[in-house]
């Protein structure tokens, strides 16, 4: 990732849930990236967020037509997850991650 601000390591912003890391609230490169993904066929767009709630959804469903591919205008990330293991409620935790974003996501283990 190129550094294009004078944003310290390690600096880190969260908006609408998702973590932006290298990068401070003032710095125009804070924002969370708007994405287009496929979802059966269909072009979504949204925030990392946005997506995360849509992997929930297709998680619980079972279907896997989502693509783990999001681009922007001029560039294309791949989808990271890694699962966190469950909690004491059987809830299962992932960490969804797209270059320096990245969103926690807990889905039902019961269901
Ligand atoms: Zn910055």
């Amino acid at each position: 990732m190129t550094q294009q601000c004078t944003c310290p390591t390690g600096a880190q912003v969260e908006l609408g849930s998702v973590v932006v890391s290298g990068h401070e609230v003032s710095c125009v490169h804070g924002e969370p990236r708007r994405y287009v993904w496929q979802d059966g066929g269909h072009l979504q767009v949204g925030t990392l967020a946005d997506y995360a709630r849509t992997w929930e959804h297709h998680a619980y469903s079972g279907d896997s037509d989502l693509s783990g591919e999001l681009r922007t205008w001029t560039e294309s990330y791949r989808l990271r997850v890694e699962p966190l293991g469950a909690d004491d409620n059987d809830w299962m935790h992932y960490r969804l991650t797209i270059g320096n974003e990245s969103v926690y996501v807990q889905i039902d283990g019961r269901s």
